[in-house]
């Protein structure tokens, strides 16, 4: 896969990118990932990128000729990619694992940064998706970028060295994760549920199912209304509630 971010500060990405699996997949060939400053397709002498509203108000905007540009040159490098235009907008759609996914399976994500006020709305033309990470406003698009990079990248295959865990993940399953324990047994009085250590495969996947239910149910009520639960799980949900 080869991801584009045009950004304004391509540094930005060198540390977040220079570690642990994400670096791991670069060096391995999965992932190219490349910054591209789109202040090189700045318009005259000095190279402007933003420029005030039409009509007024506050703060500058991205002008729409530097961001063409770069997108123009992406194109002529792959015109036949199957390419996915990101924009980071906190007015777009809330970013998921479920697009994570679907972006996993992309040749091409180009992530388009913004930063000031916003964009000319004529830069949407080139998109396939605006998305946000969150609601909340950042002051630019490359944290958001970062985030999605690093949660798209680790679905790739051969980036997460087993991939049965990430099938497991919270939100992979539509549930939250159950709990997880190491060595000690016993550790300033708090034990790991006799289960874990007994040894039965059967029972221990149906413990940590269990727990996964519980833990869905008990933080995040939303998800648990969005699932098609077993009768199974229905009866623990009860179970649960009687706990309270
Ligand atoms: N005036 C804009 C608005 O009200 O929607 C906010 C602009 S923000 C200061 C500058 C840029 O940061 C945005 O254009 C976007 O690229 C990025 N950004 C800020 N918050 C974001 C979020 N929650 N998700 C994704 N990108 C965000």
């Amino acid at each position: 896969m080869k991801i584009d971010i045009l950004t304004l500060f391509p540094e930005m990405f060198e540390s977040p990118f220079g570690y642990s699996l994400i670096r791991r997949a670069i060096d391995a060939g999965h992932v190219n990932i490349n910054p591209i400053s789109f202040r090189k397709h700045g318009v005259g002498k000095h190279a402007m990128v933003d420029d005030t509203p039409y009509g007024g108000g506050a703060g500058m905007l991205l002008k729409p000729e530097p961001i063409f540009e770069a997108m123009d040159a992406i194109h002529a490098e792959n015109p036949d990619a199957n390419r996915r235009v990101i924009l980071m907008d906190p007015a777009g759609k809330p970013f998921d694992q479920n697009m994570a996914e679907e972006f996993s399976k992309e040749e091409n994500l180009v992530f388009i940064c913004g930063h000031y006020e916003g964009y000319d709305e004529r830069i949407r033309s080139l998109v396939t998706d605006e998305v946000s990470l969150g609601d909340y406003v950042l002051t630019g698009g490359e944290l958001a970028a970062m985030v999605m990079i690093d949660a798209t990248v680790r679905l790739l295959p051969g980036v997460v060295g087993n991939e049965s865990s990430i099938l497991e993940d919270s939100h992979s399953t539509g549930l939250l994760e159950h709990p997880h324990y190491t060595r000690p047994a016993e550790y300033r009085g708090m034990s790991v549920p006799d289960v874990l250590m007994s040894g039965h495969h059967g029972n221990i996947e149906e413990w940590r199912h269990k727990e996964s239910v519980r833990r869905t149910f008990e933080r995040r009520p939303d998800m648990i209304a969005t699932l098609d639960l077993s009768d199974k799980e229905l009866q623990w949900i009860e179970e649960f509630k009687t706990e309270e």
